[in-house]
């Protein structure tokens, strides 16, 4: 079995000598234990925050995967079905179940396993939520979202506009400001060739922001939080451009503009609503199946590539969910 083992933390934008490909012997799985055969991999931007949190140098890399039962002394996962595990970055793993989630059960054959770790996984759930129980969104409002063109991003644009919202979203090139278009987005604009950041949102919405679904920070929040309707919410659900920062960023503040504009801003983990996966990934295959949400994936080639799609991940590369093909 190989590992891709965090060498030391971080500092700054993750480097290939953060990582090394390790050889791993397993052991045989026991009674009630399985082995599991990685088959896609995703990579994420929370392993770069999350890393420093629960990683020491030396651990293998955090990471989710879906994996094929190959070997099974557990009757709950049998030889075969396909699994959701949480084993980090190995291409092989001796599992006792715990953890594990069988890949929906009427899994249909014309849609990619990978799913379960895009629009129909974690960043699907995280979007469906941070919609639906965070900004209690409504038909008619008008909703902000940045890395939208990403694995959140394109689903929380996408099922705004199934919701009746009209729907803004910026990103980093023109390629994805184009991909935005094809999902619907009403506008759309790429955050690194404008030349004013409060120009485009205002553009873009003349009268401001119901809803705002933020994934970026720093500066894009300022600029955004300023464009906010009186009594709008904004959904806080990642940072990314701050997650490689040596020094963190200071102000501008905005207890002011919040103030005045009696906003309401809440931090999420998509962990929060688990109860309610189940049924909610069931609603997003339907989304899937029925055609009315589109999932387009970056795929890499190879396990032995995973430092490479992570950093090109954390560069943009990506349009749709980045994922890595054993
Ligand atoms: P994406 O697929 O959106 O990939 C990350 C994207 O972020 C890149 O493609 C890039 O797109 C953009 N990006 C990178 N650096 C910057 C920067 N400096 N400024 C602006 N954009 C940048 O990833 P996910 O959809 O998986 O995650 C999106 C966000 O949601 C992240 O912040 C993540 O941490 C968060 N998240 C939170 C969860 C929760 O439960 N709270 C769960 C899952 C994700 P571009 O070309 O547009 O710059």
């Amino acid at each position: 079995a190989k590992t891709w083992i965090l060498r030391q933390h971080f500092e700054g934008f993750p480097k290939p000598s953060d990582f090394e490909l390790k050889q791993e012997e397993l052991p045989e799985p026991k009674d009630g234990e399985v082995l599991l055969e990685a088959v896609f991999l995703s990579v994420d931007p929370y392993m770069r925050p999350f890393s420093r949190v629960v990683m020491k140098g030396g651990d293998v890399m955090i990471g989710t995967q879906v994996a094929k039962v190959i070997q099974s002394k557990n009757s709950a996962f049998p030889v075969g079905c396909h699994v959701v595990s949480q084993c980090g970055w190995r291409t092989h793993s001796v599992s006792d179940g715990t953890g594990l989630t069988r890949v929906l059960s009427d899994w249909p054959q014309d849609v990619p396993l990978s799913l379960a770790l895009g629009a129909i996984g974690m960043p699907g759930l995280t979007a469906l939520y941070g919609l639906e129980e965070v900004l209690q969104i409504k038909a008619g409002e008008t909703l902000l979202v940045n890395a939208a063109a990403g694995a959140v991003g394109s689903v929380v644009g996408q099922l705004a506009k199934i919701k009746g919202c009209k729907v803004v979203g910026s990103a980093g090139s023109d390629a994805k400001v184009a991909y935005l278009k094809e999902l619907g987005f009403d506008e759309a604009f790429n955050y690194k060739t404008v030349s004013s950041l409060e120009e485009a949102l205002k553009a873009a919405s003349p009268d401001g922001y119901d809803c705002y679904f933020e994934n970026v920070g720093g500066p894009f929040s300022t600029a955004a939080i300023e464009q906010m309707k009186q009594f709008g919410r904004i959904a806080v659900c990642g940072g990314i451009s701050m997650y490689n920062d040596v020094t963190p960023q200071t102000g501008p503040y905005f207890q002011l503009p919040m103030i005045f504009k009696q906003l309401k801003m809440e931090g999420f983990m998509s962990v929060r609503w688990a109860h309610k996966d189940e049924e909610s990934l069931k609603r997003l295959m339907g989304l899937v199946k029925e055609g009315k949400l589109k999932c387009n994936e970056h795929v890499t080639a190879g396990f032995d590539n995973m430092p490479t799609a992570f950093m090109g991940l954390l560069k943009g590369d990506n349009v749709g969910k980045a994922i890595v093909k054993v």
